[in-house]
């Protein structure tokens, strides 16, 4: 029976629910108020201020000083230990008592040299239990430590989350506190919170919505906040409303717990391990409270350092993974960029990651998962497979600022037909607070009504961690089946996938790239991080190779294996989701770029002893006392630099055959020699009986020609190697977005500060240099090279660069036309349109790709190749290339000064696939490696006889001494047949996934000259070679 009357005016009603739980409103008389009891100040709190993270064990041995709650701490990136004394009154006999902590800055409880629990006021993590019901037998004298991070939980942005970080913020504690706890008045406050969000969000069009106005009206006339007594009757009320069930059809959703911890953003690495601690300490607690709470968990590098770090916690994890709660999930190293790591660095995320979870928690990771990155591959599906994994999760999508992404749950085609089952929660976030908006928007959103009806909810703070709470957990224990809202099923994601799996019937397939239509600047920012991770990339491959070769060749050599390990993990978590793309701080970009050298370092280390014990007897001599390395698979003829006398380098035109080594010698038959003369008009001619090309004043290229069919790439009248400048001022996310209004901004750099003159007149190599002016603290050098037999024009280009907000790229006006282009990816490549015909073409205005584009009409095409960049646009007939940006947050220095980098130019005849565009991209990248070495004579390991198919990995089999893994793709997109073979002494070979894991339901089929594999287009297969 309700109190009478009710009059129809609903938001009276409404408004007085909400008053009544309001925490600024009535709190001298509503329920908010009386959630705390009687508090007790703590009998002391002492401060150790330190500017490192230093471990427990080390803090507790310092000098604490005296301090008191209003005291403010810092800076920012220091640590505050607190030692705090408690003593709980005996008068609070039965009743729950927490330590209320109020302050800025990311807390960790200690007690007993144990972390116990996070303490974030910004993740709704104020209070630790100290007692859930006092007894005269427990300890009421306490001691805890709290490790206070001084950042926030988003870092320390000055005056915005993305600014760059104020290095003077001060962290004030604002509470601390022992507190009578009244679990009775938030168990209601909890009814009543659900009970008016579904009368919000339901709104008036639903009865249901009326249903719960009612019962909440009715429940603030039976309660009297003073009176606890009264509170079970308004309990019940709200209790019989939740436990109106659905019909069966009702959607479902899969709540899981989630915390999204970026391996660092705004904050360095070094806070995220701490990050870590204190968000899954915290979820390990809610676990012991809730026996059914599930947690899913990402990125093995986090494990790794909570493992090493924490290894009780750790301890503590592995048990919850053996119970199936704490689940890790994605399978990757970290959660990575989806565009820009090699296909190679995407298999080792794999690779490193699985392994991982297999070594520690005897599982491998059924899901791939990364929620939060800024695009993804087409050729992900066929890598996912290959790494044990059918199914993937993300949301990024939503973010598109064009076009609305049609599908939540779909079947996801990648390049070469891998399908693997895709699901967007359609609540679009995987940071929900279990709340009726997020149940809500769930169905709401959901792309496939009536073809899917389950969905995942991730709750739990994330990006900066945090992780779930005990608030969340109780909202949606409410409403697990409650009429009007969809069902929750406390889940996992094998659940999850299995429900979707069953019933698939009606999901649509999209075939190709999931672009994001936003952060497309994210290809450019950070030039340095793109250079690192490509250069590094490089370099593993060939340590990789040189050592197999080593192993196989040289004496008594030992493979690298831990080192390559480190140096990999060091290349792979810089491919972090907000690394890699440069939408970081400055402290993070320093610790990528010092990763990056150390990778550098200790490869080229690691690239010498592998060369040095390729040399021959050392009774044999030669000629020559130097050699070269090619790791590609293919005979290269190309000029390289050598040391020579007086610290002087000299040119030398070698031919090495694929993947080997040969002796350098003056022996290579006469090629066609490069001119470069400078004409009547000023203008610069280069010719090597490949290409001729005209170079005017300014360095811009008025004119190159194929010299065999007499072809012109340029357009007529036009300027190709034509710097550009635009205005970059987008409108969100600073480092992350570039927006389509730059392109009305277009001014071209035509300052000379040096004309072009020749450096090099011919012989092997022909130069020419020049200098631009982009701006009073700007310039651009570059040299522009032809080389001998080579048949691209490569520019060395080397940039000052003090702009603000400004976006620089380079443009190639041809003479093609094709509705589309091509732009390499992960092992193969792929289409997109040159024209702005639908929302859908012009929402990719810049797009990314790896060590090249093209653009080709029949019988001709230009491509355009570079050995670090990643952004392209081409529209119509012009090829750009986005080198530099200039963003100031959250990095106030992104970019800023010297930069070097290579592109180069490459017209040809017939197709990108039969001109070899594909290959010299990759000697662009990979260039031949001279060494001090006598060699006798050439040879090579590896050839391949299809010039479709791409040997692109050769290294130690994972855990095998004693064999090879070897890696091809097919990258033309056709359907081929190719022979491997090889002079190393291998005496079986197994098909076998990325995983490395043998397969031997596809035979080998050897022939006399090698291993006869056949390929569809851009598949990618794996071999172990066992050596004799
Ligand atoms: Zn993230």
């Amino acid at each position: 029976m309700y109190h009478q009357p009710v009059l129809k005016n609903r938001r009276t009603l409404l408004e007085r629910a909400e008053k009544f739980i309001s925490d600024i409103y009535f709190t001298d008389c509503n329920l908010r108020g009386r959630l705390f009891g009687e508090t007790h100040p703590v009998e002391s709190i002492s401060v150790f201020k330190c500017q490192k993270r230093i471990a427990h064990s080390e803090s507790i041995q310092q000098n604490f000083e005296p301090c008191k709650v209003g005291d403010a701490f810092g800076p920012t990136w220091w640590t505050c230990w607190f030692k705090v004394t408690l003593k709980i009154p005996d008068a609070w006999r039965g009743r729950e008592v927490h330590m209320r902590w109020e302050s800025d800055g990311e807390g960790m409880v200690w007690r007993d040299q144990r972390p116990v629990q996070g303490l974030t006021k910004e993740g709704e993590k104020t209070s630790y239990v100290l007692t859930k019901c006092l007894k005269d037998n427990e300890p009421h004298s306490i001691d805890l430590y709290v490790e206070l991070a001084c950042n926030g939980l988003f870092g320390a942005g000055q005056g915005s989350m993305i600014a760059a970080p104020d290095p003077n913020r001060k962290f004030t504690l604002q509470k601390a506190e022992l507190v009578v706890f009244n679990r009775d008045v938030r168990e209601l406050l909890t009814d009543f919170e659900m009970l008016v969000d579904i009368v919000k969000l339901l709104g008036e069009g639903e009865q249901r919505g009326y249903q719960a106005l009612f019962t909440a009206n009715e429940m603030v006339n039976l309660c009297d906040p003073a009176d606890p007594s009264s509170f079970a009757s308004a309990r019940s009320l709200a209790q019989n409303f939740f436990s109106q069930k659905n019909g069966e059809s009702q959607h479902v959703v899969h709540a899981m717990g989630h915390c999204h911890i970026d391996t660092a953003w705004l904050w360095p690495y070094e806070e995220t391990i701490r990050k870590c601690a204190r968000s899954w300490v915290t979820v390990i607690r809610l676990m012991e409270k809730n026996p059914e709470f599930v947690f899913t968990c990402s990125q093995a590098q986090q494990f790794e350092w909570v493992k090493s770090w924490y290894p009780d916690l750790f301890s503590e994890i592995k048990h919850f993974v053996q119970k199936g709660r704490f689940i890790p999930v994605g399978g990757t190293w970290v959660e990575m960029d989806g565009n820009l790591p090699s296909g190679e660095s995407m298999v080792r995320q794999f690779l490193h990651g699985q392994n991982f979870f297999k070594e520690e928690f005897g599982q491998y990771c059924k899901e791939f998962w990364l929620p939060d990155t800024f695009g993804y591959s087409a050729q992900l599906p066929q890598i996912m497979k290959g790494c044990g994994i059918t199914r993937f999760l993300t949301q990024k999508l939503s973010w598109n600022l064009v076009n609305t992404f049609p599908h939540s749950t779909f079947f996801w085609e990648g390049i070469d037909g891998a399908q693997v089952l895709t699901h967007f929660p359609p609540g679009n976030s995987y940071g929900m607070k279990g709340k009726v908006e997020d149940l809500i928007n769930t169905v709401k959103n959901n792309k496939d009504k009536g073809r899917a009806n389950h969905s995942a909810v991730l709750f739990g703070f994330g990006d900066g961690g945090g992780g779930p709470t005990q608030l969340m957990i109780d909202r949606l224990e409410r409403v697990r089946d409650t009429d009007g809202l969809p069902k929750v099923q406390v889940s996992c994601p094998d659940l999850l996938f299995s429900q979707l799996e069953s019933d698939s019937a009606l999901l649509c397939t999209w075939v190709g790239e999931l672009f994001l239509e936003l952060h497309n600047g994210t290809y450019t920012t950070q030039a340095k991080i793109k250079l690192g991770n490509r250069q590094c990339e490089a370099l593993l491959h060939d340590v990789e190779v040189a050592s197999c070769l080593a192993l196989c060749r040289g004496e008594n050599f030992t493979y690298p294996r831990s080192k390559l390990q480190e140096l990999w993990r060091l290349l792979l978590i810089n491919q972090f989701h907000d690394v890699i793309p440069g939408s970081c701080i400055e402290m993070v970009v320093d610790d990528a770029l010092k990763y990056y050298d150390e990778i550098r370092t200790t490869g080229f280390k690691l690239l010498l002893s592998a060369c040095e014990s390729l040399r021959s007897d050392p009774a044999h001599t030669t000629s020559s006392n130097m050699a070269v390395l090619n790791t590609l698979p293919w005979e290269r003829t190309e000029v390289v630099t050598l040391p020579g006398e007086e610290l002087k380098t000299r040119l030398a035109l070698v031919r090495v055959p694929s993947v080997g080594v040969s002796p350098v010698t003056d022996t290579v038959e006469s090629v066609p020699p490069v001119s470069v003369t400078t004409m009547d008009d000023g203008n610069i001619q280069m010719e090597n009986g490949i290409l001729k090309a005209v170079i005017d004043r300014a360095g811009r290229l008025t004119s190159v020609l194929l010299v065999q069919t007499n072809r012109e790439a340029i357009s007529e009248g036009c300027f190709a190697n034509q710097f550009i400048l635009f205005d970059d001022v987008p409108l969100y996310w600073d480092a992350w977005d570039v927006m389509d209004y730059h392109l009305q901004t277009r001014k071209p750099v035509i300052d000379i500060i040096e004309p072009a003159k020749v450096v090099s007149s011919g012989g092997i190599r022909g130069s020419v240099t020049f200098s631009l002016r982009i701006s009073n603290k700007s310039t651009i050098t570059q040299e522009v090279i032809l080389d001998a037999c080579c048949s691209y024009i490569k520019f060395n280009t080397k940039m000052d660069w003090e702009e603000a907000h400004k976006f620089l790229k380079v443009e190639f006006p041809v003479q093609v036309r094709n509705p589309s282009a091509t732009y390499e990816i992960q092992f193969g490549h792929l289409q997109r349109p040159t024209h702005r015909n639908t929302s859908w073409d012009w929402a990719r205005f810049e797009v990314w790709a790896h060590k090249w584009a093209d653009l080709s009409e029949y019988g001709f095409g230009v491509a355009l190749l570079n050995n670090c960049k990643y952004g392209y646009s081409i529209h119509q007939n012009i090829m750009a290339m986005s080198l530099l940006r200039a963003p100031k947050s959250p990095d106030a220095n992104a970019d800023m000064g010297c930069h070097q980098f290579t592109y180069a130019l490459m017209p040809h005849t017939g197709t990108f696939q039969e001109s070899s565009v594909i290959q010299s991209a990759y000697n662009l990248n990979f260039p031949l490696r001279p060494y001090k070495a006598v060699i006798s004579e050439s040879w090579s390991a590896f050839s391949v006889t299809s010039p479709a198919v791409i040997l692109e990995t050769i290294k130690q089999a994972e855990g095998k001494k004693n064999a090879l893994l070897v890696r091809l793709y097919e990258s033309h997109g056709s359907s081929v047949t190719a022979i491997l073979s090889t002079s190393l002494p291998v005496k079986e070979a197994w098909h076998c996934d990325l995983l490395e894991r043998p397969d031997p339901s596809i035979p080998v089929s050897k022939t006399a000259s090698g291993i006869s594999l056949t390929f569809k287009p851009f598949q990618i297969r794996s071999l172990l070679l066992i050596l004799q």
